[in-house]
């Protein structure tokens, strides 16, 4: 899986490492772990999917920004909990939101049994963020918004970003990230094409 990364442009070191310290069989179940470290998504059940391994390196590379190590990032849509465990192993504390309940509680089962410990769960609507903890260096959304919820850009820290998939389903997201560089003064850049699970109001059991 490494050196395909390497080899679809994945360069920063520290988000190699990361992906190589992270069991990605954990956080499937075991039908699907045979297929952990392929190229493709994953079901992980209630319609909802983990990236491919591509797509979690590539928005770990633009959340770190080529900073070795991040202090506060937040995660809006923890699913299966792999991308959280990624961060974990590159910030000193994540925080991860989610809106169905039961997906939270198995990911922090799963963290737990690999000792990450510098986890925090939210259930809730991330389309709202986690105000209290805000400012944040970085935002990872793994599920995709029409627009982007404006509450998220107002928690970012100066110089910060939020990265992002936008764009209707069936239409063509892109991955966006945009950085705040003043109170009032934010630029957006677009990457990859990429297809993600719509992001979605309120929240489930
Ligand atoms: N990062 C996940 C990817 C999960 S798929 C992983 O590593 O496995 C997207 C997730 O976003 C789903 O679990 C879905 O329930 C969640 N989601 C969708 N809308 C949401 C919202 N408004 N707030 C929080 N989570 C949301």
């Amino acid at each position: 899986m490494l050196e395909r990364l390497v080899s679809q442009g994945i360069r920063a070191q520290p988000v190699l490492d990361a992906m190589a310290a992270v069991p990605r069989e954990a956080f499937v179940d075991e039908v699907q772990s045979v297929r952990a470290y392929e190229d493709c998504s994953l079901p992980i059940g209630q319609g909802q999917t983990l990236s491919q391994p591509y797509i979690v390196a590539r928005m770990t590379e633009l959340v770190m920004a080529g900073e070795p190590r991040l202090t506060r990032v937040l995660e809006v849509g923890t699913g299966s909990g792999y991308q959280a465990a990624v961060l974990a192993q590159l910030c000193q504390s994540v925080f991860t939101v989610e809106r169905i309940g039961a997906f939270l509680e198995q990911a922090k089962a799963r963290h737990r049994a690999l000792g990450l410990l510098n986890i925090r769960y939210m259930h809730r609507d991330g389309f709202k963020g986690w105000p209290s903890q805000a400012p944040f260096e970085a935002i990872v959304v793994t599920a995709a918004p029409d627009a982007v919820p404006p509450e998220l850009k107002e928690q970012l820290a100066i110089g910060g970003r939020l990265v992002i998939p936008v764009g209707a389903q069936g239409g063509g997201q892109k991955l966006t990230v945009i950085t705040r560089l003043a109170d009032n003064e934010y630029q957006t850049r677009w990457y990859d094409l990429v297809s993600f699970v719509p992001l979605l109001p309120g929240s489930l059991a």
